[in-house]
C-alpha cells in the first residue's frame, strides 16, 4: 500500500512540476541517450570480412557471402529482426560495425529491411557531436588508443 501511494505522489510531483517528456515528433526531433543502440553503420573499408558478427548474431540477422580468400561479396543486416543486442559491434575487431543513435527505420516491406552494406554505409549517426561507441565504452581510448572508426 505505501508503494502505491509513494509511485503516485511520483507521478502527482512530475504531472503538477509543469516538465514535458515527449516531444511533437517528428516536427521535433527527440534527445536520444549519447548510448542509445540505434541502426548499424557498416564500413566495407575496414570489413576484414572474418565473419565474426556474423557467428555471434543470435538470431542470423546478419548475413555474409565470401569469395575466394575471404574476400568479401556481400553484406547483409535485416534490420526488422535486429535485438539490437550489440554483439556484433563488441566482437568486430576493426569497427567495421557500429551500431548509431540513429532509431528512424521506415520501410513498407519486409524486403525493405534488408540493408546491404550500401544502404548500412549510408546509415547517419543522428547526431555527428556524439561517438555512440565513445560513449558506451568511455574507457575504450585508454585500452585501443585513439581510433577513428567514423
Ligand atoms: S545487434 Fe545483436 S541481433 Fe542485431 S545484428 Fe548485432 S548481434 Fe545481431
Ligand atoms: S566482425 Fe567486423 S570485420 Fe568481421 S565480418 Fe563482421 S563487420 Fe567485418
Amino acid at each position: 500500500m505505501i508503494g502505491v501511494l509513494e509511485s503516485m505522489a511520483t507521478t502527482m510531483k512530475h504531472a503538477l512540476s509543469g516538465e514535458t517528456f515527449t516531444v511533437a515528433y517528428p516536427e521535433e526531433e527527440p534527445e536520444v541517450s549519447p548510448r542509445f543502440r540505434g541502426v548499424h553503420r557498416f564500413s566495407r573499408e575496414r570489413c576484414i570480412w572474418c565473419r565474426q558478427c556474423e557467428s555471434v548474431c543470435p538470431n542470423n540477422t546478419i548475413q555474409i557471402v565470401t569469395g575466394e580468400g575471404r574476400t568479401g561479396e556481400q553484406y547483409t543486416l535485416q534490420i526488422g529482426q535486429c535485438l539490437y543486442c550489440r554483439l556484433c559491434e563488441e566482437v568486430c575487431p576493426v569497427e567495421a560495425i557500429v551500431l548509431t543513435r540513429n532509431f528512424e527505420v521506415v520501410a513498407d516491406t519486409r524486403a525493405e529491411l534488408a540493408y546491404d552494406e550500401d544502404e548500412l554505409g549510408a546509415v547517419s549517426w543522428y547526431d555527428e557531436d556524439i561517438d555512440p561507441l565513445a560513449a558506451r565504452e568511455p574507457d575504450r581510448e585508454a585500452r585501443d588508443g585513439d581510433v577513428d572508426y567514423r
